[in-house]
């Protein structure tokens, strides 16, 4: 024999040996077999004849009707250009890990589930939520070729064998060798809380797809009832403390106590993780509906994991677990999100935000519209205005969370401003206070910049940090530093007038506060008032960052306009003390994970160097083809501790802005 056909038959043996299953007897102790339905299993079982028991179980399973999945429908299954393409790679072990690593990497023809080609933490993570399994399900039902089901199957049993759940003392792991702390690192990604979550609510739609398939042979069947009680009983030994990580996994213990109403433990699962999820909508979520990391995406995010929370257990009985407070709290968050949308239904990527689609967001309304089926704004979103109706307000203050907006219209020529000055939040916030999108008739002028990636080695994280630093934000910095303190306050919302005004302040630094007053002038254009108080000293600056595209940039006038060839353009005018200067700066914008795009940016900096506060005033014009000439400053020279009074002229128009609190 060459020595390449002695691995090849080493490489077929060890396949072979991976694909082998046995009947795994311990099942029959974990399943409630008094069960109706159950009755033919019992007394095989009792008989000694597990083999047999294991055939009539996964009888029962193929017929068993009285049980529903939310989301799987199996005469209405489709498929994805992606989805298939996802499915067929899979085939040749390329793994759809993440959507930020593409092309996909191969993992071997003999995996190793511990192949990590970047050190990003989320790709080695996700490996492990094995996304590419319910696409395999999917092309399974459409095709009905059982290549799907046989590979699945085999990575399915591969899976379990090289990712085994090790637990070791302090004492124990002291002692551990080179390559079996290896063994241990692995187990931090493959049994991280978060992934063992997803698996279990994934299982059950990989379940659905493939119980018909002779390769989900009874030996099969109790491999994964023997694994899914692992990971359900794990789950409930390491919820996550808090944060959005603990919903997704109450919600998903919920679908396994729901969806295997024969383990003798289901029932506590689902207890377990009905209790979690309608304490943590109270915790998580402030009255005004929003989720407390103040990251839109996973604001979005937790709607539809308290919603299939919902729908799981409704859909099979246990809807009156949850209060109707459950259900009026989730129609406040999707009008939180109907509010900080802009009328093309995108939403700034403050926080740890990526981009979404239309089509995707179209969709949810219509499942929201679904289930809220009284909501008329509900109603309008998801039929993009062909029924429904608008809400009879424009702008509006969402005061817990702290985000303001401004709002001239619903439809797309609007003018809509968000802005984001929140108490602490949690771990998806920024250190962003104060800043803001703002989308004029269809463009989105000063888009956030987003996150880019989430958390890895030194390498990753640093671009990371690049993406949440303060002055990348449409805020004030001290020395271009992060601020320390998260916690603005407001102290003045009014919109009953033409002139709306928002006036907010956050002890950013230790010796310096930020207070940002905010006038929305004839609901056209903005004058920003930005006043640094304090006995900090150091360079004082504000910061602009402008959607990618030209524009023209003039540091005699502090003045910058967009150069759309559309004629959609705004103008921005800083009015400072005499020795601000305007610095050019680094921008970028990432929309997708791991993609960015240059885009220009600005800062417009003063010295301050005594008790004296610096002050700031930026006005924000839309332009067509000319831009006026404008003037601004403080009446008396001076923002006071209760009052702002701006005298601004436009060509020949003049504004007299007052604020008092
Ligand atoms: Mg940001």
């Amino acid at each position: 024999m060459t020595r390449k056909s002695i691995i090849s038959a080493v490489l077929l043996l060890w396949v072979v040996l991976a694909q082998c299953q046995t009947i795994q007897s311990k099942v029959f102790e974990l399943l409630d077999l008094n069960r109706p339905g159950l009755e033919k299993v019992k007394i095989l079982h009792q008989t000694g004849k597990d083999d047999e028991a294991a055939a009539a179980l996964l009888d029962y399973y193929r017929v068993r009707t009285n049980i529903k999945h939310p989301t799987v429908i199996l005469d209405k299954v489709t498929i994805s250009k992606d989805e298939q393409k996802w499915a067929d790679d899979a085939l040749n072990h390329v793994f759809f890990a993440h959507k930020g690593y593409q092309p996909s990497y191969n993992y071997g023809a003999d995996i190793n589930w511990a192949y990590w080609p970047v050190h990003d933490n989320e790709l080695r993570w996700q490996l492990h939520r094995t996304k590419w399994w319910v696409p395999m399900g999917k092309a399974y039902r459409i095709s009905g070729d059982e290549k799907y089901a046989k590979e699945w199957t085999f990575e399915y049993m591969d899976w379990i064998k090289k990712n085994p759940l090790l637990i070791y003392t302090k004492e124990e792991q002291a002692k551990l060798t080179k390559e079996e702390l290896s063994k241990l690192e692995n187990v931090g990604f493959a049994w991280r809380p978060l992934e063992i979550s997803d698996r279990l609510g994934a299982q059950t739609d990989q379940f659905t797809y493939f119980i018909s398939s002779k390769n989900f042979s009874p030996a099969f069947l109790t491999e994964f009832l023997l694994n899914y009680q692992l990971h359900a009983e794990y789950m409930m030994q390491h919820y996550s403390k808090d944060g959005n990580h603990l919903l997704f996994q109450s919600c998903r213990i919920i679908s396994a106590g729901t969806f295997f109403p024969e383990f003798k433990n289901a029932e506590k699962w689902r207890k377990s993780g009905i209790d979690i999820i309608n304490k943590e909508i109270g915790v998580q979520v402030y009255d005004d509906g929003f989720q407390n990391e103040l990251d839109l995406g996973y604001h979005r995010g937790a709607i539809e994991t308290f919603i299939q929370a919902y729908k799981t257990a409704a859909f099979n009985g246990f809807g009156k677990e949850f209060p109707q407070s459950y259900k009026d709290k989730i129609e406040k968050m999707i009008m939180a999100t109907m509010n900080s949308s802009f009328p093309n239904y995108e939403s700034p990527l403050f926080s740890d935000g990526h981009g979404g689609s239309k089509s995707v967001a179209i969709r949810q309304y219509k499942e929201w519209a679904k289930l809220f089926p009284e909501n008329k704004q509900i109603a309008y979103m998801a039929s993009e205005g062909k029924s429904g109706e608008l809400p009879p307000y424009l702008s509006k203050r969402f005061p817990n969370a702290g985000f303001y907006i401004f709002r001239n219209g619903w439809k797309d020529d609007a003018t809509v401003m968000v802005l984001k000055a929140g108490p602490p939040a949690e771990w998806h916030n920024q250190p962003d206070n104060g800043t803001f999108d703002l989308y004029i008739k269809g463009r989105n002028f000063f888009p956030d910049g987003g996150s880019y990636v989430y958390g890895g080695d030194a390498e990753v994280l640093k671009k990371r940090e690049w993406f949440r630093q303060t002055m990348v934000h449409k805020t004030l910095t001290l020395n271009n530093a992060n601020i320390e303190t998260m916690d603005s306050k407001c102290l003045l919302w009014n919109t009953d007038t033409n002139i709306e005004k928002l006036v907010v302040e956050n002890q950013g630094y230790p010796g310096l506060k930020h207070r940002r007053a905010v006038f929305f002038v004839d609901k056209t254009f903005f004058v920003i008032v930005d006043e640094a108080v304090g006995n900090a000293n150091g360079h004082v600056a504000i910061h602009y960052q402008f959607a990618q595209g030209e524009v023209k940039a003039d540091n005699s006038t502090n003045q910058v306009t967009t150069l759309f060839e559309d004629g959609n353009n705004v103008t921005l005018q800083i009015f400072g003390d005499k020795d601000m200067k305007m610095i050019e700066e680094e921008g970028w914008v990432s929309y997708e994970y791991g993609k960015k795009e240059k885009r220009p940016a600005f800062g417009f900096q003063c010295e301050k160097n005594s008790n004296k506060s610096v002050r700031f005033i930026t006005v924000i014009y839309p332009t067509a083809t000319s831009v006026p000439k404008m003037l601004a400053k403080l009446v008396d020279n001076e923002m006071q501790e209760k009052a702002v009074n701006v005298s601004l002229r436009i060509d020949n128009k003049k504004y007299d802005l007052k604020a008092n609190w």
